[in-house]
């Protein structure tokens, strides 16, 4: 068992955390759960400040650019065809008579030339839920075996699959709840980011931190897993520009501009509102530019996703989301959108969630194909990826 956390009673904050950006009028909405999901289906968010995460162990990869995470995009569009070319590759220039055998060959070759990015990871958060972030009650390639692993229905990844599935590199999510907005959020993903880290570096055998394209091919081109970090929730920045600068500096790759709720500087999927970015929303996506930090749009209201791609020089995604128009949750993307991502150079990667690429607690592999066909469709090949949520690929996706 984990001794829980000591509870220390906080000084009250020094100053407010909204540091003189003005608020959106509905900023402080009690967060919300996604509309068509009921509550109870929805991944276990619930605010938990208590980590007791220990040492001092943290990978340090130099730094090579601040555009290097614009090319982390190429490398995921590049990626991305390397994804689709499988079915692609199977596809037309198919060999009919091609026994399994040889068609997973060829996969492996794909996945072993190109490096299969997943954009997003929720396992660090189920690390600060189940253990605290103490590593040591983690065996990442038994993991299903000892509870709470075992019986959660939001637990699937461990070392096994993602050594058999092939994944290139991974994006991590240092997700903070928006119960911690205005409160804790900042020290929370200042905490997941060290987790992450550490799980990183104690898994150096199969893993390897990375801050560039550059670096994905060669941690790839070594047999090993490059790990990425993206911040999940804008409220963690404490509307900051030296917060985020500092999130970059840890090794942050992208931002998610928003969770559901409304922060005070844009607007999330479950706003009320039809604003978007304020004018200090759009000055951190210019700086997030040139930093070279991708931003990240699931979560955010259509409204905020239309002002940040408005604004952005680079890129956007979206890491986690799937097309609004075969599954009307908030979380997907309509499709003015994805022709908006399109003329960004964008990308959408698809979310496997069955309530978001069925409106259901059921969905098949073929309901994640009719959103990659529709997004390729609506917006281009080269602009549709996929977000492998192993949190309900197992139990909600049945082939
Ligand atoms: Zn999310």
């Amino acid at each position: 068992m984990v001794p829980p956390c000591p509870r220390i009673a906080s000084p009250s904050l020094s100053r407010e955390t909204t540091f003189g950006v003005p608020p959106h009028p509905h900023y402080s909405r009690p967060p919300q759960y996604i509309r068509n999901v009921p509550p109870e289906l929805y991944y276990p968010y619930d605010y938990d400040s208590c980590s007791c995460s220990s040492g001092s162990d943290t990978a340090r990869v130099s730094f090579r650019g601040p555009w290097c995470v614009c090319l982390v995009v190429c490398v995921v569009v590049a990626t991305l065809t390397a994804g689709l070319g499988l079915p692609l590759a199977l596809g037309p220039h198919r060999n009919e008579n091609a026994s399994s055998e040889e068609r997973l060959q060829l996969v492996r070759k794909l996945l072993k030339d190109s490096p299969l990015i997943d954009g997003h990871n929720d396992l660090p958060w189920n690390l600060r839920k189940f253990v605290h972030n103490q590593l040591n009650q983690l065996n990442l390639s038994k993991i299903k075996e000892e509870d709470p692993w075992l019986t959660s229905k939001w637990s699937h990844t461990d070392m096994p699959k993602l050594l058999a599935g092939g994944v290139g590199a991974q994006f991590w999510s240092a997700y903070v709840p928006c119960k911690s907005q205005h409160r804790d959020a900042v020290q929370i993903t200042l905490e997941q980011i060290d987790a992450v880290q550490r799980l990183v570096q104690r898994e150096k055998k199969y893993m390897q931190m990375v801050r560039s394209s550059e670096e994905i091919r060669t941690v790839h081109r070594e047999g090993k897993i490059a790990s990425l970090i993206g911040v999940e929730g804008g409220h963690a920045l404490g509307s900051s520009l030296a917060v985020l600068r500092t999130f970059y500096n840890l090794g942050a790759r992208y931002l998610t501009i928003t969770h559901s709720c409304d922060i005070p500087w844009a607007t999330g999927q479950d706003t009320v509102t039809n604003e978007g970015l304020s004018d200090f929303g759009k000055i951190v996506v210019r700086e997030m530019n040139r930093l070279g930090m991708i931003v990240d749009l699931s979560h955010s209201s259509v409204y905020t996703a239309r002002s940040a791609i408005n604004v952005s020089s680079a890129p956007v995604i979206f890491s986690h989301s799937a097309a609004y128009s075969l599954c009307n949750s908030s979380r997907n993307v309509p499709d003015d959108v994805l022709k908006l991502v399109a003329q960004n150079g964008g990308l959408v990667m698809v979310n496997f969630y069955a309530y978001h690429v069925a409106c259901s607690v059921n969905a098949t592999i073929s309901d994640v194909i009719r959103h990659i066909n529709h997004i390729r469709k609506v917006a281009g090949v080269e602009h549709v990826g996929k977000h492998r949520n192993l949190l309900s690929l197992v139990k909600k996706v049945q082939s």
